[in-house]
């Protein structure tokens, strides 16, 4: 998630060369048109989906913790509860929060307290070696040819293990991940493979997923990469830029896509390519104005 995103920002001279991200290749495989409205053409969000500024806020209160943990200050959970408010009315004071049905925001800050104090209950992360730090990695493909452009991480957290190192990424969702999810997940495999070019230790990837169930749950969730999984990690982005030269920008519409998508206005005016090319103009209006 960006700016009202789950991340810190990014170093400005990381962000300004050519580069990958899960987040950028993940938006384009899940809606092609959708990256064209937010990363070509740089279409305004209207709003901002309230599960996106909770799972923010969760982040933030999450690094906080952590923080304090590597730092051995005496935690205080009351502060890890007020970082979580105070990140939330920050954001939303930036731009209006768009709430689902039956969805209320004074219910979603009591949900975010309860989540966190249950993840505090647990028992803490221990030898951590990164919070939200950020790598810039090479990219190669299954044949061991390097690509243009590098690979962008910022992991919540980094921890060493017995056995090598371990990505710990957190979630905020209304229900529990399937384990077959995990061993598809593009993202596990983008940060295992930046951690792998960084350090060059073994690395498994712990998700920890905390459930907005009427009684809060975390899940925690264990899984890794092959060096053939990590090869195509390379092939995938190649084939992903070639897509996005040759203009291939077309809707994904199902429920999961479009419920939150701020862009489903545009996408009733989009009209193939002579749509683009008036999105195009409309917008180059707009930066003018
Ligand atoms: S509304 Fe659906 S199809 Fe349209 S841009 Fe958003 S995610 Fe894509």
């Amino acid at each position: 998630m960006t700016t009202v995103a789950n991340k810190r920002p990014m170093r400005q001279s990381a962000r300004s060369r050519p580069h990958w991200s899960y987040s950028q290749l993940n938006q384009y495989m899940r809606c092609p048109l959708q990256y064209f409205f937010e990363r070509i053409i740089k279409l305004p969000r209207p709003f901002v989906p309230s599960g996106l500024l909770f799972g923010s806020a969760i982040h933030e209160a999450l690094a906080e913790y952590h923080s304090q943990l590597r730092d051995r200050i005496a935690v205080r959970p009351e502060n890890i509860r007020e970082q979580f408010l105070l990140t939330w009315q920050t954001n939303e004071e930036e731009q209006p929060v768009r709430f689902a049905k039956n969805e209320a925001r004074d219910d979603c800050l009591d949900r975010g307290v309860a989540l966190l104090d249950k993840y505090l209950d647990e028992p803490p992360p221990q030898q951590i070696v990164g919070i939200e730090e950020e790598m810039v990695v090479p990219l190669f493909n299954s044949r061991g040819s390097l690509l243009d452009a590098p690979l962008i991480a910022v992991l919540d957290l980094l921890c060493r293990e017995d056995d090598g190192l371990a990505v710990v990424e957190f979630k905020t969702s209304k229900r529990k991940y399937g384990e077959a999810e995990l061993e598809m997940a593009l993202q596990a495999t983008c940060y295992i493979n930046a951690v792998q070019e960084r350090y060059g230790e073994p690395v498994s990837l712990n998700y920890v997923v905390l459930v907005k169930t009427k009684t809060p749950q975390v899940q925690r969730l264990t899984t890794d990469r092959t060096p053939s999984d990590l090869g195509r990690l390379g092939d995938t982005v190649r084939a992903v830029q070639r897509a996005i030269q040759a203009k291939a920008f077309y809707p994904v519409e199902n429920p999961m896509n479009c419920s939150g998508c701020p862009y489903r206005g545009p996408r009733k005016e989009w009209q193939g390519d002579s749509g683009f090319q008036s999105l195009h103009e409309e917008n180059r209006e707009g930066e003018r104005c």
